[in-house]
């Protein structure tokens, strides 16, 4: 029986990451994965989305051309669906192979097959035993199914499926307005389908800032987009090549295809947790304390399958500090804080948080600053034809930055200097007196900040 120092069981940017982080501390490592390396993230997830939102993007431009001055020849822009798979299949590939080399260039050695926990210290990946001094469980999440709707893959489907999809369906329904269910949305506009969101929470993207979901369900509302919030779909039948969705209510959407998009759930099944005493939260997440070891010594989990926050850049955070918890001699990084993990969500326009929202500091009672800066008062945002959005920053009484939430172009892009801040306990004062380049929309951020004191430069009057 092969013996290594850590076992990490799946391969998804929690796992190898934690496994590459591992290695580079000494450790002897077994990478275990049935599937392909990259996880949901890279192969059905956050990758290939964002290779076809690059793709819808770039049709949305050909046809705003004529505002930039720029003449296309007459005729509709048209789009191969073929192609963009194509694209998103070479682009996955690349990066799926390049981190086998880094796996591979690190000396870890990858069993291909599916693990379960044995005895103490060991892992059984389809019948072959490994003894593990640790153990790291990074086996992700799977999709969330509801009563009445019966996926079938064909017509009514998972975005397992839907990025797949080698033509637009006319008329699509999403099931769900949360982050998948809304860069959906405006990605399949953009490609020219009449989109139809169906959520049942009050608003779309219910844990975002107010005043950003609001803009957003404005913004997408006014591109075509219907948006039926405080609704579920009861039931959903397929007949021939449509699906006959019927309503909460009462009212029956007749679409092309139905895509559930209502979260996922932490993937546990087959691990033989219960037998070897690994406990789980009420959620079914695997329960952790802050250093991501189980309720056995020697057994960590990281990533979806701990809970929320799904984002594959958590689970890589998490696994880095679970194994520098385990190998670095002390060496370890800062505390891995839920509460600072930026959050960027790639809709039309784009959203980018970190920290906490105006309602979670009133829920918890907290007194707290405000500052905004709109996207209009921004000359690079008037040079992109982008002016719709804002910048809201809210600190406590003694301008210690605490929430940050961007809507408008670029927003992921802005988020990373308002996750640093937040990280390091900056201050709204700090955070202006950074000087920020001009032209860039980077300004934006210094403005917002400088409006938690009523001194914008570029502002004249405070709308709070
Ligand atoms: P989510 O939790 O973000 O959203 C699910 C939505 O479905 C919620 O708004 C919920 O209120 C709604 N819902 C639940 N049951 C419903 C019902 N019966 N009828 C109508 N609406 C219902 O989950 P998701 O969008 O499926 O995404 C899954 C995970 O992947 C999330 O944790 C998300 O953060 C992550 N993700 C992140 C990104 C990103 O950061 N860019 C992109 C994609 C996915």
């Amino acid at each position: 029986m092969s013996s290594y120092d850590l076992a990490v069981i799946g391969a998804g940017p929690g796992g190898y990451v934690a496994a590459i982080k591992a290695s580079q501390l000494g450790a002897k490592v077994l990478l275990i994965e049935r599937g392909d390396v990259g996880g949901v993230c890279l192969n059905r997830g956050c990758i290939p989305t964002k290779s076809m939102i690059a793709s819808a993007h770039a049709l949305a431009a050909v046809r705003a051309a004529g505002e930039y001055g720029i003449s296309v020849p007459a005729g509709p822009a048209a789009i191969d669906m073929r192609k963009v798979q194509q694209r998103k299949e070479a682009i996955v590939e690349k990066l799926r192979s390049g981190i086998l080399q880094l796996i591979k260039g690190r000396g870890i050695e990858i069993a291909k097959g599916t693990a379960s926990l044995a005895a103490k210290g060991s892992v059984n990946v389809d019948g072959v035993l490994h003894e593990a001094k640790n153990i790291l469980i990074a086996t992700g999440s799977t999709w969330m199914e509801l009563p009445g709707i019966k996926i079938d893959g064909r017509l009514i489907v998972t975005t397992d499926e839907a990025l797949s999809w080698d033509e637009v369906p006319a008329r699509l329904l999403i099931v769900g307005g949360g982050v998948i269910g809304c860069e959906f949305a405006c990605m399949m506009r953009d490609f020219g389908s009449k989109v139809t969101i169906v959520e049942a929470t009050p608003s779309i993207l219910p844990p975002v800032e107010g005043a950003i979901s609001r803009l957003l369900a404005r913004t997408m509302k006014a591109q075509g987009t219907d948006i039926l919030t405080g609704t579920t779909v009861k039931s959903a039948q397929v007949e021939g090549n449509e699906v006959h969705a019927l309503l909460s209510t009462g009212n029956e959407l007749v679409v092309d295809k139905l895509l559930v998009a209502v979260g996922r759930r932490p993937l546990t099944a087959g691990l033989h947790l219960e037998s070897c005493g690994v406990e789980l939260t009420e959620r079914g997440a695997i329960k952790v304390d802050k250093n991501f070891c189980t309720s056995v010594a020697g057994i960590y989990a990281i990533g979806d399958v701990i809970g929320q926050p799904m984002l594959a850049h958590a689970a890589s955070a998490e696994g880095i500090s679970a194994v520098e918890g385990i190998f670095g001699n002390g060496a370890k990084s800062e505390v891995f804080d839920p509460e600072m993990v930026p959050s960027p969500i790639f809709t039309s326009p784009e959203i980018g948080c970190v920290g906490l929202t105006s309602e979670e500091l009133k829920r918890r009672g907290s007194e707290f600053l405000t500052g905004r800066f709109p996207y209009a008062a921004c000359g690079k945002a008037l040079c992109d034809g982008d002016t719709d959005g804002q910048a809201i920053v809210h600190t406590d009484m003694e301008g210690k930055i605490l929430g940050v939430h961007i809507i408008g172009r670029d927003a992921t892009l802005l988020i990373p200097e308002a996750a640093l801040a937040v990280r390091k306990g900056m201050t709204a004062r700090e955070l202006e007196e950074t000087i920020h380049a001009h032209p860039t929309l980077s300004e934006i951020m210094a403005e917002a900040a400088a409006d938690v004191y009523g001194m914008a430069i570029h502002k004249v009057s405070r709308d709070r």
